[in-house]
């Protein structure tokens, strides 16, 4: 029984359950070799399936020696089709880190739901007590809100429509994209479901359920990038979310002085996840970002990242921010000596000179992995621990859809590209 990946776009309809573990093996690699700092001890990750929330869960668990609790909404393989990424990882972390002597809990399901704050503060009553720590690394399409009214988060503009390149991911052709205009509802949507709100929920019910410990952190994460990205990204709807997700952080850490609640945002670095693939114009980006950190010497991954916020900006409790009490983790993307190499090219670049001008290769590798293929010591062959179903079988138009829908963190609608 082999798997195989099975790329549509810019998603993957299959994942490998021994590459995912070889996935998280490599970042727990990554973790041990960083080094350890003092640090929290029990830890909530909301979001630890993949991407930043997963490389968190990793670097805390290996950095600090916590023992961690994490929320993930994925899917479970049904015989047909392959479980997403995200579950094959968790099943990992959890056996690596159960062998290694760390607790590791995980639960399935709508982080945004009532019944899911529930379960987990029961959890950590009965097995941590208090969290001293929580990260909030959720990325998702759309939340049913307590009402039961379900919204969904868009990529769009605000103001007008926005051109510019774009890779096609299905040809690694350049070519252009216009970017609608969000209209009131659609950003008022999207905070609702990328913004603040949720946070602050998980938030206040582990103060007022009593488990959240003195002192505690806790942590969400932003994007604002150079300005070639930002009609999409930080002036975008996605942008007026991450506005409120930083109006939290204030308002948390106001609200919770009492037990000397920090509240952060940590600025991350463009990188190839789930969610930023589905995003026009930013795997350009990233591509051609790619080719100049490697270049520098300056390129970091999801764990290389989560490596230096835990155990660099936070260690020892004396946090690093900018003047707006930020961590800037994207210090070295943001570099002078990047950026204008980047905005040097970026207006003649096209499907030629690509090639020599971005990663792409990077690019790919990475998305590959991502889904449990491209590394040499794992073929597509499964290991009798796992069924024989038939797992490449056709895809109706119906499954693809809701697969990119679970795939891709956010929705955008009607995008012409070309
Ligand atoms: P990702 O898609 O890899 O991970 C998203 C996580 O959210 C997964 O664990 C998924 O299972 C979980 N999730 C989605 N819907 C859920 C739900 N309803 N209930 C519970 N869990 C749910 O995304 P990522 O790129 O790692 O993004 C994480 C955060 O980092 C986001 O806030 C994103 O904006 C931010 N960020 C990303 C980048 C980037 O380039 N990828 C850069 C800077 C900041």
């Amino acid at each position: 029984m082999v798997v195989e990946p099975k790329v549509k776009g810019f998603i993957c309809t299959t994942a490998h359950p021994r590459g995912c573990e070889e996935s998280v093996r490599r970042q727990i690699e990554s973790t041990k070799k960083f080094g350890r700092a003092e640090g929290p001890k029990k830890v909530l990750v909301i979001g630890s399936s993949t991407g930043y929330g997963l490389a968190s869960r990793i670097a805390v668990t290996y950095g600090y020696g916590a023992d961690t609790i994490g929320v993930a909404f994925e899917r479970e393989s049904n015989g047909k089709r392959t479980a997403t990424a995200g579950w094959y990882n968790t099943k990992a972390f959890e056996k690596i880190a159960g062998e290694d002597g760390y607790y590791a809990k995980s639960f399935n399901g709508d982080g945004f739901s009532r019944e899911m704050k529930d379960e987990v503060i029961q959890c950590i009553k009965e097995d941590f007590g208090k969290v001293d720590m929580v990260v909030y690394s959720m990325a998702a399409p759309r939340r049913t809100l307590p009402s039961g009214i379900t919204v969904s988060s868009v990529l769009k503009t605000v103001g007008e429509p926005f051109t510019n390149k774009t890779l096609d991911l299905r040809t690694n052709e350049i070519k252009e994209v216009t970017v609608p205009e969000a209209d009131e509802e659609e950003i008022k949507a999207t905070i609702q479901v990328m913004g603040g709100g949720d946070w602050r929920d998980w938030i206040m019910s582990l103060y007022d359920a009593g488990v959240l410990a003195d002192g505690a952190v806790t942590l969400a994460y932003s994007y604002i990038g150079p300005v070639v990205t930002h009609a999409i990204y930080k002036d975008g709807s996605i942008g007026q979310a991450k506005k409120h997700l930083y109006d939290t952080s204030v308002e948390l850490m106001n609200k919770y002085k009492d037990i000397g609640l920090k509240a952060y945002i940590s600025v991350n670095k463009a990188l190839v996840t789930q969610s930023s693939a589905a995003i026009p114009i930013v795997p350009l980006y990233i591509s051609m970002l790619y080719k100049v950190m490697k270049e520098k010497g300056l390129h970091e991954g999801c764990i290389e990242q989560m490596n230096r916020l835990f155990l660099e900006k936070l260690a020892g409790g004396v946090v690093q921010t900018d003047e707006a009490g930020r961590i800037r983790l994207d210090d070295y993307e943001m570099k002078e000596e990047i950026q204008s190499q980047i905005a040097e090219v970026w207006d003649g670049v096209d499907t030629e000179s690509i090639k020599d001008l971005g990663d792409i290769k990077g690019y790919w590798d990475e998305f590959y992995n991502m889904f449990g293929f491209g590394y040499d010591n794992v073929g597509f062959h499964l290991g009798e621990d796992y069924c024989t179903m038939d797992f490449n079988g056709p895809i109706t138009k119906e499954e693809l859809k809701e697969i990119e829908l679970e795939a891709n963190r956010a929705v955008f609608a009607n995008l012409k590209v070309g």
